[in-house]
C-alpha cells in the first residue's frame, strides 16, 4: 500500500540536530566547519588501521589540532574509552574529529558522553552511527548500549572518496547492515511518514550502488550513492526504535563475538521473514525497491549476488551454540511487529545457520 493510499496514522516526529556536507571533496571544507563550530583543538580519533587517514586529518586541521588517538576499536571497550577520554583531557581538546567506521564514530560517543564534547564525524564505512544519538560501551564481553543527545554528532562531512579505500567485502556487509536500519525504520513502533520515506529511499540507493561497487570498486557515482544510503540509513536508526533484527544481531556479536557487519547481512533476510506477516505494509515498499517477489527473497539474493555470507556458519559460529542465542535473544521483551516466541527464533538461527534462502 502506498503512503498517499494508506490512511495516515497518528505520528510524532523528533528531528534531530545535525548539519551534513556532503559530496567528493568535501573534505576540503573540514577547517571551515570546525571554525563553525566555534572550535579551536580537536582531538583526531580513529583506528590503528586508518592511521594514514588519521594523520592527514590532523594535517587539515594544523593548529586546529590537539593530537591524534588511534586506538579505536569494534565495539569501544572501556579501557580503550578511559585512555582517550583521559588522552583527550591531557591535551586540552574542545572537540572530537572522528574518521573512520562506526568503531570510532563510537570512541568519541564514548568521549562526548562524559565530557559533553562536541564530534565532527567523517563517516567512512556505512555503519550510520554517525547519525544517532546511540552510545554504546563494552565491558568484560557485555556491551550496554544507551541513548544520549549530547553523543549526536554537531557536524557530519559525507566524502565519498574516502570510502574508495574501502575493501568491496566490507563495503557490501556494510552496505546491508545500513539497508537494515531502513528496513527496521519500515516496520518500527515509532514509525512515521518522514522516516518511511528515508528508509525507502536508503534501501533504493543502496541497494542500486552496491552492485555497482563490486563491479568497479573505484566507481566514484556508485560510491556517491551508497554513501547516500548509509546517511538515510543512519537517519532511519537514529529516529525511530529497531526491532527483532538489530537486538538479535546484538546478542549474537556481543555474546558469540561475531562480526557486526556481517551478521547483520546474514539474519536480515531471516528476520524480515519472521517479520512478513505481520508487517505488511514495510513488506510491500521493500518488495517494490528491489524488485523481488518478497521481501526476504529480494534481501537474501541481493546479498548472495554480492558475494557476500549468507550463513552463520560461514561467520565461525558453531551449530550447538544455537540453543543458548535463542535463550538469550528471548530474555528481554522488546517491541517486535510479531510476538518473539523461543521457538519461531530458533527456527530462525537454524534457517539462518545453514544460509537457507527464505520462503
Ligand atoms: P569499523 O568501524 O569497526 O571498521 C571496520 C574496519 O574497517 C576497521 O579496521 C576500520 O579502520 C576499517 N575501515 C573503515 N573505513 C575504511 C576505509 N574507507 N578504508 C579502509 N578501511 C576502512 O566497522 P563499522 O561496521 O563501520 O562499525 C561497527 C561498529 O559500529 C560496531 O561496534 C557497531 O555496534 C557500531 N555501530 C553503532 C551505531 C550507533 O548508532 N551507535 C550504528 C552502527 C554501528
Amino acid at each position: 500500500m502506498s503512503l498517499q493510499r494508506a490512511m495516515l496514522q497518528n505520528f510524532v516526529y523528533d528531528a534531530l540536530p545535525s548539519r551534513v556536507v556532503f559530496g567528493a571533496g568535501s573534505l576540503d571544507k573540514l577547517l571551515d566547519e570546525i571554525r563553525k563550530l566555534d572550535v579551536h583543538r580537536a582531538l583526531v580519533l580513529c583506528t590503528p588501521e586508518q592511521r594514514a587517514m588519521g594523520a592527514d586529518i590532523a594535517a587539515r586541521l594544523g593548529a586546529h589540532s590537539a593530537g591524534v588517538f588511534d586506538g579505536g576499536a569494534m565495539h569501544v571497550p572501556v579501557e580503550t574509552a578511559a585512555a582517550a577520554r583521559d588522552k583527550a583531557q591531557r591535551l586540552g581538546a574542545d572537540c572530537c574529529v572522528a574518521i573512520g567506521g562506526g568503531s570510532t564514530t563510537g570512541l568519541a560517543k564514548a568521549i562526548a558522553l562524559t565530557s559533553g564534547l562536541p564530534i565532527l564525524a567523517i563517516p567512512t564505512t556505512y555503519a550510520g552511527s554517525e547519525m544517532t544519538p546511540i552510545w554504546g560501551l563494552t565491558e568484560g564481553g557485555m556491551k550496554r548500549t544507551g541513548r544520549d543527545s549530547r553523543v549526536l554528532p554537531k557536524t557530519v562531512i559525507y566524502d565519498p572518496v574516502l570510502t574508495l579505500s574501502l575493501p568491496v567485502a566490507t563495503s557490501v556487509t556494510s552496505g546491508i547492515n545500513a539497508i537494515a536500519h531502513c528496513v527496521e525504520a519500515l516496520y518500527a513502533r515509532d514509525a512515521n511518514p518522514i522516516i518511511s520515506l528515508i528508509a525507502e529511499e536508503g534501501i533504493r540507493a543502496l541497494a542500486g550502488s552496491l552492485p555497482m561497487i563490486v563491479k568497479r570498486p573505484s566507481n566514484l557515482e556508485a560510491r556517491s550513492n551508497a554513501l547516500y544510503g548509509a546517511w538515510l540509513g543512519g537517519v532511519s536508526l537514529g529516529a525511530v526504535g529497531m526491532a527483532l533484527h538489530h537486538k538479535l544481531c546484538h546478542t549474537l556479536g556481543g555474546t558469540f563475538n561475531l562480526p557486526h557487519a556481517e551478521t547483520h547481512t546474514v539474519i536480515l533476510p531471516h528476520a524480515v521473514a519472521y517479520n512478513a506477516s505481520a508487517a505488511p505494509e514495510a513488506m510491500e515498499i521493500i518488495t517494490r525497491v528491489l524488485g523481488a517477489r518478497s521481501a526476504a527473497e529480494g534481501l537474501y539474493d541481493l546479498a548472495a549476488s554480492l558475494g557476500a555470507p549468507v550463513s552463520l556458519q560461514m561467520l565461525g559460529m558453531a551449530r550447538d551454540e544455537l540453543d543458548r542465542a535463542a535463550d538469550l535473544a528471548v530474555q528481554n521483551a522488546y517491541y517486535n511487529p510479531r510476538p518473539i516466541t523461543r521457538d519461531g527464533i530458533r527456527n530462525l538461527l537454524e534457517d539462518s545457520f545453514h544460509g537457507r534462502r527464505p520462503r
